[in-house]
């Protein structure tokens, strides 16, 4: 009897085992084959139109966007093991804490229940956290405005925080941003020290990819949980552009010793009005995926802040839809892993902001706590809660982010998104570039304050504000077309035709 209970508790079942043995048939020809066709097969029953899981949503349209990327995934781990840019011990790993994330459910990690229990909703996934400001290059208009010598965080608050958010929130997740993560050092420790000692996480680092020496590599490659983000504009020229002389062929060199280590790698480009035809080309997207054979590309359309925020580089609402629908047709295509922010909305249930269910928040290197990496607007600050007795829950509670949660609930999250619900269109999905009066109301009600002071001045640049409200008006104009006429009428369509 105690030996079927223990079965039934899946005591017995050895889940590292099970890791080894679907990890050893993904690195076998023919098992790899069969095993790829099969985790193909289950995708697409998986999100079918009208299935009803964690993952799946009850528009068509968005459904088979989440799809397309299931795909490109799967691809990706294939493209890596034959280009042999995967290694196998690597991949155990990853395979390990990726799938751990996925199945994760409330019902069985105790950390989401009690959670969920408290609060009517599951926790944030990850945390974005920009250690130090400092950073080795000055590109033209950089989001952070990193600097030469910068703040940080001690190593001791660094490595808290992250112990926290495992027991209070059962994060899955890190990401480091910056400026550059593995310029960090404290106590002669840096964000590798980290990866390594929480080992149970995932890791990912948004880097300039021009420091990343024979040490760093080593010490990636030993910890096989953190994947580095390289950052480029476009080819050489246009990165060399942006980022300085000589940066462009630092990144690919660092981009092939992380292949030859066997690491996972991607790149994080900034997409701009000059760029946007570049980033999508055939030589472009050969280059990095088949040449250098990286894993994943982020494209995040530039946002006017930082450094000479320059609001007529922003993609134009027409621009954003067209590179929308190209990108799409790639992806669908080419099989390529590649996400689009913020056109992709569509996958992750609109904005992920603000310590959502499934999404994150921002710490920076003072402490400050701020809903997103773009928001550069903060109403709490980590070292200050812990100096007074508090703990990382006070930051889940701040009202500021509470409100952008509850704004986030009337642009998509969580609802039956497949009605002619206006509020609900996850293609303009941000509180921020997107909806920019709401965004004003709720940091003016919450007395939000500026990181820096070019957030300030944006704030105050009565110029920028026409600019964005102006923005958001042509924005929903096209995008509401959009969502209307391809997404709710073809999904009433599609769902009919699956009767
Ligand atoms: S606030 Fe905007 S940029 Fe940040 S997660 Fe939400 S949609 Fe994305």
């Amino acid at each position: 009897m105690r030996v079927l209970e223990k079965i039934k508790n899946k005591d017995l079942i050895n889940k590292d085992l099970i890791y080894s043995f679907l990890n050893n048939l993904l690195f076998n020809k023919i098992t790899r084959k069969l095993l790829i066709a099969l985790l193909e097969k289950l995708v697409i029953s998986y999100l079918k139109p009208g299935k009803k899981n964690k993952f799946s949503s009850t528009n068509t349209k968005v459904q088979h966007e989440k799809k397309l990327i299931a795909l490109s995934i799967i691809n990706s781990v294939k493209r890596a093991i034959e280009g042999n840019a995967l290694s196998k011990e690597v991949s155990k790993v990853v395979l390990k804490l990726w799938a751990g994330a996925i199945i994760t459910n409330r019902a069985k990690d105790k950390i989401i229940n009690n959670f969920y229990e408290k609060n009517g909703t599951e926790p944030p996934f990850f945390l974005v956290i920009s250690p130090g400001h400092e950073c080795n290059l000055h590109c033209q208009d950089c989001y952070a405005a990193s600097e030469s010598r910068g703040h940080k965080l001690s190593w001791e608050i660094l490595d808290k925080l992250i112990t926290d958010a495992k027991k209070a929130w059962g994060i899955k997740l890190i990401v480091f941003s910056g400026g550059e993560p593995f310029l960090y050092k404290s106590n002669g420790k840096d964000i590798l020290d980290i990866a390594l000692k929480h080992n149970d996480l995932l890791f990912l680092a948004f880097t300039n990819g021009t420091i990343i020496n024979s040490e760093i590599l080593k010490k990636i490659r030993l910890s096989k949980n953190l994947t580095p983000a390289l950052s480029v504009e476009g080819m050489e020229k246009t990165t060399d552009n942006r980022r300085g002389i000589g940066v462009f062929s630092k990144v690919v060199s660092s981009l092939e010793n992380l292949k030859i280590q066997g690491v996972p790698a991607g790149i994080s480009v900034t997409v701009n009005r000059n760029n946007y035809n570049e980033v999508l080309s055939d030589e472009f997207l050969d280059f990095f995926f088949i040449k250098q054979k990286i894993f994943y590309a982020f494209y995040f359309q530039y946002l006017p802040m930082g450094r000479n925020a320059d609001f007529s580089l922003m993609p134009t609402p027409y621009q954003r839809l067209e590179f929308r629908k190209k990108l799409l047709d790639i992806i669908e295509k080419r099989r390529l892993f590649i996400l689009d922010f913020w056109n992709h909305g569509t996958l992750v249930n609109g904005c992920i902001a603000a310590g959502r269910s499934g999404g994150y928040l921002h710490i920076d290197w003072n402490g400050n706590v701020m809903p997103c990496v773009f928001i550069p607007y903060s109403s709490g600050n980590i070292l200050e809660i812990y100096e007074n007795g508090g703990n990382i829950t006070d930051i889940w509670e701040n009202p500021y982010l509470v409100s952008i949660r509850k704004w986030q609930k009337n642009h998509g999250y969580g609802k039956e998104y497949s009605k002619s619900n206006k509020l609900g269109n996850l293609l303009i999905p941000c509180p921020y570039r997107d909806h920019y009066s709401d965004f004003l109301n709720i940091i003016e009600k919450n007395k939000a304050i500026p990181q820096d002071v070019s957030a300030d001045e944006l704030l105050k640049d009565l110029n920028f504000r026409k600019n964005m409200l102006e923005y958001e008006k042509e924005l929903a104009e096209i995008f509401n077309k959009e969502w209307n006429e391809n997404f709710l009428r073809i999904s009433n369509k599609l769902r009919n035709s699956n009767k």
